[in-house]
């Protein structure tokens, strides 16, 4: 099995609205992930992006949600005796506890920080080192009393366009015995390359990236920042943690990397105007061919002509689309990585 970049290019020709000779020809590209196989559709014309969007309308009628210092020990719930016998877990200004509408077995929530909003230039490494640091005690936790709960997401959805009705910044954390489908065929393609080459697909792709030198953006310690080739989401940005498959096994190193990197994608999506995104780790226990992987990606900004964008070829093609050449993103995004 060979990491391979397979492309095919298409293009749609047309003569101006107003006629003439002249052909008009836009491409688009069709790429092949070298792991998962799947395809994606890299598109290259984007709406214009209107100006940055003043929350401070939305803020100020929002404040004092769930989440906010004056109501979250009152009114979230507490975890079992066995996880937590203080009900709830904080590490500086973040705080752990269950989820009131879980999504699976062990669905929690980690508050980020004190503040009702943040800009997404406000993001501080601080408050993603507490908010990981939380998100890890809690799944040591949970997986020292049920082990079979190895599969494990840490997510960020931030903003109604990334799927959180709730402006205060938190993460998601729901562990599971099955792993999502995303998880299963990270694993078993993993897996696969594993037995056939006896080397893990992550280094080895890091080792091509960083020689082709289009798509590596830097390392940070030993968590090794990329843009994905095929990528399944806008703007996304990509870490792999070399040594790492389960996200419990992380020093205090391996998590400011994290944390670091995820700031400096915010940053770089703040200037360009956006303002919603999502990120996802995929903790797998257990599973010795597989390295710990987060992918961030920026969701259609919240504005005044709100789009949304999953479209039919997302939700019923399961093609996903993305709207920058990777190459492109990765020069415009490496000045934001210490
Ligand atoms: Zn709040």
């Amino acid at each position: 099995m060979e990491i391979k970049f397979e492309r095919f290019h298409l293009q749609s020709d047309f003569r101006p609205p107003l006629g003439g000779s002249e052909v008009i020809s836009i491409p688009t590209e069709v790429r092949i992930d070298p792991l998962t196989k799947r395809r994606s559709r890299i598109i290259t014309w984007a709406l214009p992006l209107q100006d940055k969007f003043d929350f401070s309308k939305m803020t100020q009628e929002s404040k004092g949600c769930i989440f906010c210092p004056e109501n979250v020990l009152q009114k979230t719930p507490q975890f079992l005796n066995e996880i937590s016998s203080e009900g709830r877990i904080s590490i500086g200004g973040a705080i752990g506890f269950p989820n009131l509408y879980p999504a699976g077995t062990y669905g929690s929530v980690v508050v980020l920080c004190r503040d009702h909003f943040l800009n997404l230039n406000q993001f501080t490494s601080e408050l993603y080192e507490e908010g990981l640091s939380v998100s890890i005690e809690m799944i040591k936790r949970t997986m020292s009393f049920d082990p079979d709960a190895r599969y494990w997401q840490i997510s960020q959805n931030f903003l109604l366009p990334g799927g959180s009705s709730i402006l205060h910044p938190h993460l998601q954390v729901i562990g599971d015995p099955i792993p999502t489908n995303e998880m299963g065929w990270l694993i078993d393609n993993c897996i696969n390359y594993y037995q056939e080459n006896g080397t893990l697909y992550w280094n080895d792709l890091i080792k091509i990236e960083k020689g082709l030198g289009k798509r590596y953006i830097t390392n940070i310690g030993n968590v090794h920042w990329f843009v994905s080739f095929a990528p399944i989401g806008f703007n996304e940005v990509c870490g792999s943690v070399e040594g790492h498959g389960s996200i419990t096994t992380l020093g205090q190193e391996e998590i400011v990397s994290l944390a670091r990197g995820i700031v400096s994608t915010l940053k770089y999506y703040y200037d360009k105007n956006l303002n919603s995104f999502n990120f996802s780790l995929y903790s797998i226990s257990g599973e010795t061919s597989y390295q710990l992987l987060i992918r961030i990606i920026s969701r259609t900004p919240f504005q005044s002509n709100y789009l949304n964008d999953c479209t039919s070829f997302e939700v019923l093609q399961s093609e996903l689309t993305a709207n920058i050449i990777p190459e492109e993103l990765c020069r415009e995004i490496r000045p934001y990585f210490p």
